[in-house]
């Protein structure tokens, strides 16, 4: 690997520099999966080799655990699962998902030894686990799943020290990443990624990560269950400069960030944008509104007002959560339509709670096929995301992508054209042009291009075919609105 090296960066221990110059979009290295798994909560849902979605999955036979959505699948994953299924026989039961992992690793620990492939620049050995600054709690949990590995562990096979087994807790605790589905839209279970260990965080990071099992459409055994991770450059990165990613969603403020990463990872964040506390402004603003006369400067919301609304915004999105949860959609739209109307000029259209809430509304109300009204949220949180967000960062590229579908359904294909195309230049940067969002993305920009052809040429004639184009729905992107898809890198427990 000849475009990045091991460091000690100052104040964060090892960390990953580049050794020459890189530019948007350039893979810094592809890091196969060491192992992985299903979380317990979908083992009945997903494909415990290629981590496919599923309806209709086929047990195995031996264990009755594990799913496969076919034989290919299921002989893929055979080298994962031989020593798994035997133990799951055995002990009556499949223990829990961190559990089944720190099996999977040690299963090819005993084979392989720590370090698999030439590409990978640190054993596991070397990997920190932070034990040490483990709250108690955590640190009972960890010693129950210890001791419940041991149980769970061959009495044949070779056997571990606790310090080790606890070792690989530790590393997973802090470094399990989120596997998510082949559309990266779900998190579906938790692996760990040796390289991507080393590269520390940044909220405003140079570099972004993304799964990229290769193209699942090719029936090749090869790619199907290689998962495998990619860290790509954001933008032009300078010989000798540190390679950084966010572990934590941009969105939220400087102090919670710096909470939620002391909390799981360990460390204070001294990023700049956490010591300028950049945006942070922005993100609580009050709004500018138009004086309701003509020669009234415009003015600004007054402080309590803008105070009042957002701790009332606080309690609507814990509403908005439970009834989300519970999916009543038409609920979620009641209370967010009520808690949107407060908002209204007073809380700024880059303010964090009306974003929440409007992309809330979006996606709900596009699934409950309301779009008009739908195209509408989804265009002002673009507006908002657009103003905050780096402008490579994924998260924000998804959001134009679900934003454009929604005003081609709404019918508004100039809009949605533009906004497929915006999303597809994101994404060509974050997720590359193989990744199966950006062939959808890149279908849909042709699609939408044609239309758009058509609808200059013969208003008529297209919105006809719309019409017939919604009925046969082509662009079904979300079947259900799901919990924001994969925002946190690494695994919150
Ligand atoms: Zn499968
Ligand atoms: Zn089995
Ligand atoms: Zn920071």
């Amino acid at each position: 690997m000849e475009i990045v090296e091991v460091f000690d960066s100052p104040g964060k221990g090892r960390g990953l520099r580049a050794t020459k110059e890189v530019w948007a979009g350039d893979v810094l290295f592809a890091d196969p999966c060491f192992a992985a798994v299903v979380f317990d909560s979908l083992v009945a849902h997903v494909c415990h080799s290629c981590f496919r979605r599923q309806a209709k999955l086929q047990r195995c036979g031996q264990c009755r655990f594990a799913q496969y959505c076919d034989r290919t699948c299921q002989r893929a994953g055979w080298v994962e699962h031989k020593q798994e299924c035997a133990a799951i026989k055995s002990y009556g039961k499949a223990p829990n998902e961190n559990i089944r992992l720190a099996a999977r690793i040690m299963w090819r620990l005993n084979k392989e030894g720590g370090v698999v492939s030439d590409m990978q620049l640190t054993t596991l050995d070397d990997l920190e686990d932070h034990l040490s600054d483990m709250p108690e709690m955590d640190l009972k949990e960890l010693k129950v799943d210890v001791h419940n590995f041991l149980d769970f562990w061959p009495r044949t096979g070779k056997q571990h020290t606790v310090e080790s087994i606890s070792h690989i807790f530790g590393v997973i605790n802090c470094n399990g990443f989120m596997v998510s589905d082949q559309k990266g839209l779900q998190a579906v279970g938790v692996g760990l990624f040796p390289n991507l260990c080393l590269v520390n965080h940044d909220c405003w990071p140079n570099c972004t990560v993304i799964l990229n099992n290769g193209n699942h459409s090719t029936i090749n055994t090869m790619y199907h269950t290689q998962k495998r991770i990619e860290l790509r450059a954001l933008g032009k990165i300078s010989a000798g400069e540190e390679l950084t990613v966010s572990y934590v969603d941009y969105l939220n403020l400087s102090e919670d960030r710096k909470q939620m990463l002391k909390q799981q990872y360990f460390f204070d964040c001294t990023c700049e944008h956490c010591t300028k506390k950049t945006k942070d402004d922005l993100k609580m603003a009050g709004a500018v509104v138009d004086g309701v006369q003509v020669e009234l400067p415009r003015f600004k919301c007054s402080e309590e007002k803008v105070k009042e609304v957002t701790e009332y915004s606080v309690e609507m999105l814990k509403k908005m959560e439970n009834a989300r949860l519970e999916a009543n959609y038409n609920e979620v739209v009641k209370i967010c339509r009520e808690c949107v109307e407060k908002q209204e000029n007073v809380l700024a259209d880059t303010h964090i709670y009306q974003l929440k809430m409007w992309s809330t509304l979006g996606e709900v109300l596009s699934y409950l096929q309301f779009f008009e009204e739908a195209a509408t949220y989804a265009r002002k949180m673009v507006d908002g995301y657009v103003k905050l967000y780096h402008p490579n960062n994924a998260q924000l590229g998804m959001t134009m992508m679900r934003a454009g579908v929604t005003h081609w359904q709404a019918g508004h294909i100039e809009v949605g054209h533009g906004m497929i195309c915006k999303a597809y230049a994101v994404l060509m940067v974050t997720h590359g042009s193989t990744h199966p969002i950006t062939k959808d993305l890149e279908a849909m920009r042709n699609q939408t291009e044609m239309e758009l052809r058509m609808f200059k040429q013969n208003e008529y004639v297209y919105h006809s075919m719309r019409e017939a184009a919604l009925k046969n729905q082509p662009m079904k992107m979300m079947a259900e609105p799901v919990e924001e898809g994969v925002k946190g890198l690494f695994r919150k427990k």
